[in-house]
């Protein structure tokens, strides 16, 4: 398993979350920023055989 950096949307700090595996992207997760603890959520999408988060806040 490999990791993803995204960045909070709430405090903008960059912290490193478990990506899933490319074949259950796209998705999107539930996660707790672990700086700020505030609620939000990543969107991971495959590109070219590497999956990139996207963190965004709950109220988007
Ligand atoms: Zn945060």
């Amino acid at each position: 398993m490999h990791t993803s950096d995204v960045t909070c949307p709430s405090c903008f700090e960059v912290f490193s979350v478990p990506a899933p595996s490319p074949d259950e992207c796209p998705c999107d997760v539930d996660y707790d920023c672990e700086v700020c603890c505030r609620p939000l959520r990543i969107s991971f999408e495959e590109e070219d055989g590497w999956v990139i988060g996207e963190a965004y806040g709950l109220g988007d």
